[in-house]
């Protein structure tokens, strides 16, 4: 499937996975300004060495700020993140930029912000869902499936228009490929 990797987003609302971590809210717009926004920043990155190592792993720092393009960015402490399969949280590393004051998250881009469940778990039982009809035996809830499935016929509707005639996991896909999360709300 076609992961987003080295894209970002702005995000504010969560995903169908209630994460209980407080989310600060963020305006969105790139107009640099003295309100700190937050963005996710996606990296590949293993969550099981980031489990193993916690604050050691070896983060890779952007080379400058995908907001501004500043040359430099500055440690920003963690951010702790639950995942699917961690019995605890995981320290995802921050940084910040001095130029437009932007706060950067680096997340796996094997997960969707705020999405605990792996892109790739959601992709196979959406998958499951459009070729046989039901869903697979499995131990997400229900309710879960039910969200994304609803969500991802809503986000296709509105970005890939009526006219789109692939089906629900090709437009899972393009709709990843674009740097959105298909199966969270629209707004
Ligand atoms: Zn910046």
């Amino acid at each position: 499937m076609a992961f987003t990797r080295g894209l970002f987003c702005f995000q504010n609302r969560a995903g169908g996975e209630f994460c209980r971590t407080p989310r600060p809210v963020t305006t969105g717009g790139v107009t640099p300004n003295n309100k700190r926004d937050i963005m996710i920043y996606f990296v590949s990155a293993l969550l099981k060495q980031i489990f193993a190592s916690g604050k050691n792993y070896p983060w890779v720092r952007p080379s400058e700020c995908p907001r501004c393009g500043h040359y430099r960015l500055w440690g920003h402490g963690y951010a702790q993140r639950y995942f699917r399969g961690f019995p605890s949280c995981l320290y995802l590393k921050c940084y910040r930029c001095p130029a437009c004051n932007c706060v950067l998250t680096l997340r796996p881009d094997s997960h969707f912000s705020r999405i605990r469940t792996s892109r790739e778990m959601i992709r196979n039982h959406i998958e499951h869902r459009q070729t046989v009809g039901y869903w697979p035996r499995s131990d997400l809830l229900r309710s879960n499936l039910r969200y994304w499935w609803n969500n991802l016929t809503r986000r296709t509707l509105a970005f890939l228009t009526n006219s789109w005639c692939d089906g629900f996991l090709a437009a899972f896909d393009q709709l990843a490929s674009l740097g959105k999360t298909p199966v969270c709300r629209l707004r």
